[in-house]
């Protein structure tokens, strides 16, 4: 499958037919969860600073709701499209019925890139996301959350032009807010701490100790930068990075094999995961072409970039070394690239259980912030961790007695969670 010809949508229903086989599920759940309820696309008209106007185009979209309000981030990414965001959209159904969490699946996007824009440009478009949507989302609709390239600051302005419209504070509308403005101690490494618990777990489970393995991550955003600083913590080594380079408009991975030093790496990178080339050169790292990062031998392979990273052109590159992936970004493994790593035997976190680190820690936020109430760091940690261990070992267990791959394991555990809901609530 070439990249051109990549859909999510289409690999996310695949993944959803396949267990919806397994477990039996009438043709009404089926046809209900196999694709989004509502969506929503619209134009945002932004006055650039140039004095120009830009049409930006901009989408939400909620999968189900039967759990709970529709819950997901909103990318800022040039290449969106539709059905990314419904891919999105299903997986975070899925991830926060895996986890437990009485939530939905939404998502949203805009196409943009906010490398190339002004921060009262961004401002602006944050501020025209939320004109577009202010009646049909809110804290018990829809709560959105950062995703790839959007931050708390954008969450911020967003808050404030829901507050406007609607003439009142609530904080409950959208999570990965700044701490002090009604964000949660512990969001801003939820998701990467969450990869990092998986694979404790998972590490355990394959009889290796932590400290005596060594990874290899794709991506170097919020997700990877904080899996790289709490694995190197737990005494595992960082074997490379790769990363955008927004001056030279590529990839490069980063590599250093007698370990790279993951907290270092982060005072030398931007808010969009870029990492300043001279200073890593300083660091004594050596710089590899971007597709380096699939190729090293390391034990385990974290992709926390975009979808679609893994694929037939590079799956076999995969070192005879690796024991697991932990899939850190949502889809970075197409259909045909799965089913590779699913004959070779490699041990997988999926998505949807590995990265919902995030989402659940957007929960905790979401009950701090509709309680005024706000929690110390460590106990906010020790209940994702809490989560995150149950969440796993119960898909382990899925997995173990109906000898599953455990992609399909947490699928049967999050459809059956949510076609319980529809059929509860009388949809179906
Ligand atoms: N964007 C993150 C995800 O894909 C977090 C979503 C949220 O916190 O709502 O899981």
């Amino acid at each position: 499958m070439t990249v051109s010809s990549y859909n999510p949508y289409e690999n996310a229903q695949a993944q959803f037919d396949r267990v919806a086989r397994i477990i039996g599920l009438d043709q009404a759940t089926c046809a209900l969860l196999r694709q989004p309820m509502r969506e929503f696309h619209f134009t945002i008209p932004v006055h650039m600073d140039d004095g120009s106007t830009k049409i930006f185009n901009g989408y939400r979209i909620q999968h189900n709701d039967a759990r709970g309000p529709a819950k997901g981030g909103i990318r800022f990414h040039p290449h969106e499209t539709a059905d990314t965001v419904r891919a999105l959209s299903m997986w975070m159904t899925w991830k926060c019925s895996v986890v437990d969490i009485p939530l939905g699946g939404g998502k949203g996007g805009i196409v943009c890139d906010p490398r190339n824009m002004t921060e009262n440009e961004q401002e602006r478009l944050c501020r025209g996301w939320i004109r577009q949507l202010a009646k049909v989302v809110g804290p018990v609709i829809d709560v959105p959350a950062p995703d790839v390239m959007s931050n708390s600051k954008h969450m911020l302005w967003m808050l404030d032009e829901f507050e406007t419209i609607h003439g009142g504070r609530y904080p409950g509308f959208i999570t990965g807010k700044p701490v002090g403005m009604g964000g949660s101690l512990g969001r801003t490494e939820a998701t990467g701490y969450g990869v990092i618990y998986t694979v404790r777990e998972a590490l355990k489970d394959l009889g290796l100790k932590l400290e005596e393995t060594t990874a290899s991550f794709q991506g170097f955003g919020n997700v990877a930068q904080y899996a790289a600083v709490l694995f190197q913590r737990l005494g595992g080594k960082v074997i490379s990075v790769c990363c955008w380079d927004n001056n030279d408009k590529k990839a490069y991975t980063y590599r250093k094999l007698d370990g790279l030093n993951a907290e270092a790496l982060l005072t030398i990178v931007d808010s969009f995961g870029t990492i300043n080339k001279e200073k890593a050169l300083e660091m004594g790292c050596e710089i590899l072409p971007q597709g380096a990062w699939i190729e090293q031998d390391v034990d385990i392979l974290i992709p926390a970039a975009l979808e679609n990273q893994i694929t037939l052109d590079n799956v076999n590159k995969i070192s005879k070394q690796v024991k697991l992936i932990a899939e850190g970004a949502n889809g970075p493994i197409n259909t045909d690239a799965d089913e590779v790593i699913r004959e070779r035997g490699v041990f997988l976190v999926p998505d949807f259980l590995c990265n919902a680190g995030g989402v659940t820690c957007s929960y905790f936020e979401q009950v701090q912030s509709n309680n005024n109430y706000y929690w110390e760091k460590d106990e906010v940690l020790q209940k994702l961790d809490q989560k995150m261990t149950s969440a796993y070992r119960a898909t382990k267990e899925t997995a173990d007695k109906n000898k599953l791959y455990m992609r399909d394991a947490a699928y049967v555990i999050a459809i059956n969670r949510v076609a319980q809901a529809v059929k509860m609530r009388g949809w179906v």
